[in-house]
């Protein structure tokens, strides 16, 4: 039986456990994607590990080339009292990380800054955050509230964070990689597989974040913003 006999990430000695969450009551908490596991997931027991994760993003975690950090590798790690360099909360157990440069991403932030969203009237790259994700941004540059529990853009270089509201994108536009304009949404189900991809990048979507989805198509065109962006957009509305 494969399934209960998979490696630990981080030591050869160790063995995984598996187990499978029936009840939702039970709130475990994956230590890759922070979210709650419920279903088939492996854990670690080991004292210097102790971590448990879902199945499926047991088979996410490797080594991988990220664009924002594109000088070395990054690779999975057990942490504990480093610092995410995204939204600098604490590493709670698994994060990304490059040694060389002290540079350390919960598994949500390196999904974040996969994707750069640059505008006209910010100098750097922005990237997105989800309404879920827990950070310590500070105030929005804009408006000069607290971002906390809103979706947010966030500039790594000089630290500012905006509203996703208050950045004002176009609620409509259209652009050359579909033939009719899409709409923003806040979030988007497509179906009930549970993976959601861009059409434009191919790559996977959360999809509780913004995404810009075809009406007319019934919504099976959808892309991420900042996929949709770079092309020449024109405004519809
Ligand atoms: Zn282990
Ligand atoms: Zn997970
Ligand atoms: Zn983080
Ligand atoms: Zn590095
Ligand atoms: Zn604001
Ligand atoms: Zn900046
Ligand atoms: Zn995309
Ligand atoms: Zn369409």
């Amino acid at each position: 039986m494969e399934r209960f006999s998979k490696l630990c990430l981080f030591n050869q000695n160790h063995k995984l456990e598996f187990f499978n969450v029936r009840s939702k009551s039970l709130d475990l908490k994956c230590d890759a994607c922070r979210k709650q596991i419920v279903g088939p997931a492996y854990r670690c027991g080991s004292l210097f590990c102790n971590y448990q994760l879902h199945e499926s993003c047991l088979a996410l975690v490797q080594e991988m080339q990220h664009p924002f950090h594109p000088l070395h590798p990054l690779h999975p790690q057990v942490f504990r009292s480093q610092y995410c360099s995204a939204c600098k909360q604490q590493m709670n157990a698994i994060s990304y990380s490059c040694q060389q440069c002290d540079l350390h991403l919960h598994f949500d932030c390196a999904s974040s800054l996969k994707l750069a969203l640059k505008l006209k009237f910010h100098q750097h790259s922005l990237y997105y955050f989800g309404p879920h994700t827990v950070h310590s941004f500070g105030l929005c540059d804009r408006c000069k509230n607290h971002v906390s529990g809103a979706p947010l853009y966030h500039c790594m270089e000089c630290g500012i964070s905006l509203h996703f509201g208050c950045v004002q994108m176009p609620h409509s536009i259209k652009s050359k990689c579909h033939i009719h304009p899409l709409t923003l949404k806040d979030s988007f189900v497509e179906d009930d597989s549970e993976e959601y991809y861009c059409n434009i990048c191919e790559e996977e979507r959360n999809s509780e974040n913004h995404v810009y989805c075809c009406e007319e198509c019934d919504g099976q065109f959808v892309a991420h913003i900042e996929c949709m962006l770079p092309t020449d957009f024109e405004f519809v509305d």
